[in-house]
């Protein structure tokens, strides 16, 4: 049985994570093509206005129409206007060809698409009532001169991108990348490619926590594997945070003989050993080593790979100067039932299907153990379920995609 009042919360522990999460003051001109999934380090403002001048939202005739739609609604066609170039002044009465993004000349104030006109040999005749102001498009209705387009904090999408580009930006302040050292503790593991020895494992965790660590924009140093003894994880832990911002290590965080990871930063410089009402999970060790960061993720495959996502992600998120949100979550039903409450929160993997009623449905992988990672693998998200919570089938219950907890 466990013992509740030695666990911390998680949303606790996450709040202290973030609460030491100093976000870097450096950054560097980045040029657009390298500012992808890179995070704004001062806000970015419009310099022109988009558009920047009024123009025809579609192929057709501008011309000027009265408040009241009379006579004439025959008009003469005296000028032709494609994208890129720019009419004259065109006379009350008169219309001008035009096309979709090109100038409304002055003297206009309506596009009529051509589909709503009869063209004849001397003009066109319009056969459909025109509203003054359609099919417009006014200079400034996107983006206002000198207003903020993208905050600072925020992690540049494509779109972001091509916004700054609408706007003539050619280069974007962007946070330098956090340095992170990953060390695997445990003399089990073997390198995949290596030959198994008996009683060894492969090393997974080395991978996976690599990749999701890349994919936070950050530089990643795969400093191998750590003997577990006390003296080589000393050695290895001072040598990764002298040139890192943050060391994170896999595995030796439990309380048994062999994990020596908490006595060597302790060693070093400070150490919190955390164990958080989470499932799975539990261990998470969490200081610094000299100047760097020190995050101390649990070994079991799963549980290394959940308590990244859900702690060590936000945490090195805000240290590389990001805002942090709320993982998305959606409300689903449960294709499952659970009547026995457990005392801490459990993450679920779990995949997302459709009902007959066409209810978004959660079920959970038939294997929740925490080194199953055939399991997690399959998932497509997680199931919240709050400590003593217990489900009944068909209730709304928390999902989180796994896919906004990679990116
Ligand atoms: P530990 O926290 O070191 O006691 O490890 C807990 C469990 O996770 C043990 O079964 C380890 O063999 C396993 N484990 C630790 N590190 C890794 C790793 N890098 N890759 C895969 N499994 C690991
Ligand atoms: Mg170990």
């Amino acid at each position: 049985m466990t013992n509740q009042a030695n666990l911390l919360a998680f949303d606790e522990a996450l709040s202290r994570l973030l609460t030491a999460a100093y976000p870097t003051h450096a950054s560097e001109t980045l040029s657009l093509t390298e500012a992808d999934g890179r995070i704004l380090a001062a806000d970015v403002h419009a310099p022109i206005s988009v558009p920047g001048f009024d123009n025809s939202a579609m192929d057709g005739y501008a011309l000027h129409i009265a408040d009241f739609n009379s006579p004439p609604t025959h008009f003469p066609v005296t000028q032709r206007i494609a994208a890129g170039q720019s009419g004259e002044a065109l006379p009350l009465g008169e219309a001008a060809r035009i096309f979709t993004g090109a100038p409304i000349p002055a003297g206009c104030n309506a596009v009529v698409p051509q589909e709503d006109v009869q063209v004849r040999e001397d003009g066109i005749a319009l056969t459909t009532p025109v509203r003054p102001g359609q099919h417009i498009r006014r200079i400034g209705e996107d983006i206002a001169v000198g207003s903020v387009i993208l905050a600072a904090g925020r992690r540049l999408t494509p779109q972001d991108i091509a916004l700054a580009a609408s706007v003539g930006h050619a280069t974007l302040d962007c946070h330098r990348r956090l340095r992170v050292a990953l060390l695997c503790t445990g003399d089990e593991l073997a390198r995949p490619g290596e030959p198994l020895p008996p009683g060894g494992i492969y090393n997974s965790n080395a991978y996976s926590i690599a990749a999701l660590v890349r994919r936070l924009g950050c530089d990643i140093a795969d400093l191998g594997r750590v003997a577990d003894t006390r003296d080589a994880t000393v050695a290895a832990l001072r040598q990764a945070a002298q040139s890192h911002d943050v060391v994170i290590t896999c595995g030796g965080v439990s309380v048994g003989e062999e994990d020596h990871v908490k006595a060597a930063v302790a060693e070093l410089g400070q150490l919190d050993l955390w164990r958080i009402a989470m499932k799975p999970g539990k261990p998470l060790a969490f200081g610094k080593i000299m100047d760097a960061d020190f995050i101390g993720l649990p070994g079991n495959p799963v549980s290394a790979f959940l308590t990244f996502c859900l702690l060590a992600r936000p945490f090195l998120l805000k240290r590389q100067g990001a805002t942090v949100a709320h993982p998305e979550r959606l409300a689903v039903s449960a294709g499952f039932e659970r009547l026995r409450a457990d005392n801490r929160r459990e993450f679920l993997r779990a995949q997302l299907t459709v009902d007959t009623q066409g209810a978004l449905t959660a079920i959970p992988h038939v294997n929740q153990g925490s080194a199953v990672m055939s399991g997690l693998s399959w998932a497509d998200g997680l199931i919240d379920v709050a400590a003593g919570e217990t489900i009944q089938l068909g209730q709304l219950v928390q999902y989180l995609p796994l896919s906004a907890l990679i990116n």
